[in-house]
């Protein structure tokens, strides 16, 4: 028989076993010979938090255009995003790997949408940075073609051209999609950073190699705005128009979305990332996450990028989509924390097309794992109304695939404010 782990003595849910990287037990697990077991007396366990949306390149420039909107924000940091190198994202992506693990996260999602001069290789750095962290990635190879001599909204020189976007996208599924540990996912930007052409290229592209597609919809009126001028239609009605509206499509923010349209995306299973941090510092609205849930529309949480969450932390969007659904509710009861649970666990799971697998605490699924620590909230009566209610806290262990990624709260596979020191260094010189 293989040897199994025991994670001993939680508070919640009880005891885990685990064996080949699969959850095997739970509950009150009798002890086995040969059982290797770690004592976890009275913290609680969650299912590994899924990061459905992530600009982890934004930890090079946390801090600017405080009081802006998107729209302003986008345009004051476009020209600073332009001067980064593949070492800079290289060096953001190992820090916001390293965060989101230490907060919980098993499943991470980047939305990559820079190229440094055209030097692919920046999607190539940020799979070695997952490998080294230990987490599972979702590399969406983000994209721009429409810069602003045609009506996009970023500077020229930032974007880049239709044909070599595909020829990239083709080069990293095959180099980096192994289905398990690195998920790639064709990612244009947003409505009013890309062509038509390149909406639909990239879903014959995503559908001809069973690949899921993202994009940011819905997160501002300018954007929705602009579709109605570019297009006539609203940004849903643009997404049918190119082929989007299905099962294999999660979108960033989905915040500015109508009843229909809520209808519509729920009866096709539309994802949708909410990123109530980054929404809130912004400005850009409430997302209707309880409408969308009751509407079938699977609902994630993200992180979003840390020049716009300033965290860069998931544990924290737990109380923050609780607190966003019951402001927008004027409910107290409208969401509660084991609904926010959800949302960071099987919810993503779902956004990502993962939840056969990840996202639940049974056997038979993936051992990804987030023991946090419970001394401080013993305490309190239930155990989920502590952990999402109370204090911001770290994990104690992290487990991917039953591997331990955080240990005792230390990160094992890299040096964590090594890399913060790497980051800052780097981030200094784009000040001038
Ligand atoms: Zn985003």
């Amino acid at each position: 028989m293989t040897a199994r782990t025991v994670l001993r003595g939680a508070r919640w849910p009880g005891d885990i076993a685990i064996a080949d990287g699969v959850i095997v037990e739970t509950g009150i697990v009798e002890a086995q010979p040969g059982d290797a077991v770690v004592n976890v007396d009275g913290d609680i366990i969650t299912a590994g938090l899924a990061n459905t949306h992530h600009h982890l390149y934004q930890w090079m420039t946390r801090g600017r255009a405080v009081g802006c909107d998107l729209f302003g924000w986008l345009v004051e940091l476009y020209p600073v995003w332009g001067r980064l190198t593949v070492d800079d994202v290289a060096a953001a992506a190992l820090v916001g790997l390293g965060e989101l693990a230490v907060t919980g996260c098993t499943s991470a999602s980047d939305h990559h949408y820079l190229v440094p001069h055209g030097d692919d290789a920046v999607f190539d750095a940020i799979v070695e940075a997952a490998a080294t962290v230990g987490i599972r990635l979702h590399l969406s190879r983000g994209s721009m073609d429409l810069g602003k001599s045609q009506g996009g909204l970023p500077p020229d020189h930032v974007v880049e051209g239709l044909d070599s976007i595909m020829a990239s996208t083709e080069r990293v599924i095959a180099q980096h999609h192994d289905g398990d540990m690195v998920h790639v996912v064709v990612a244009p930007c947003s409505p009013f950073s890309v062509s038509s052409e390149l909406m639909e290229a990239s879903a014959a592209l995503a559908r001809q190699h069973g690949l899921r597609l993202h994009t940011h919809l819905c997160e501002t009126i300018d954007e929705q705005e602009h579709c109605l001028e570019r297009f006539g239609r609203r940004p849903v009605e643009q997404l049918d128009d190119w082929g989007w509206v299905g099962d294999d499509v999660w979108l960033a923010h989905g915040i500015w979305i109508n009843d229909e349209e809520i209808t519509r995306l729920g009866s096709a299973g539309v994802g949708v990332a909410h990123c109530p941090s980054s929404n809130a510092r912004l400005a850009a609205g409430a997302c209707r996450v309880t409408d969308l849930e009751a509407a079938g529309v699977p609902v994630g949480l993200g992180v979003d990028g840390v020049a716009s969450n300033e965290v860069g932390g998931l544990f924290p969007e737990l109380r923050q989509s609780l607190y966003a659904a019951r402001l927008r509710a004027m409910d107290p009861s409208a969401f509660m924390p084991a609904d926010a649970v959800r949302l960071g666990t099987s919810g993503g799971a779902s956004c990502l097309g993962v939840a056969d697998r990840l996202g639940s605490i049974e056997p038979g699924m993936a051992a990804d794992l987030s023991v946090w620590p419970g001394d401080d909230i013993a305490d309190v009566v239930d155990p989920l109304a502590g952990l999402v209610l109370g204090p911001d806290r770290r994990v104690r262990h992290l487990y991917v695939g039953g591997n331990p990624v955080v240990q005792d709260g230390h990160l094992l596979g890299c040096d964590l404010a090594a890399a913060h020191a790497e980051l800052a260094k780097r981030a200094r010189r784009l000040w001038d």
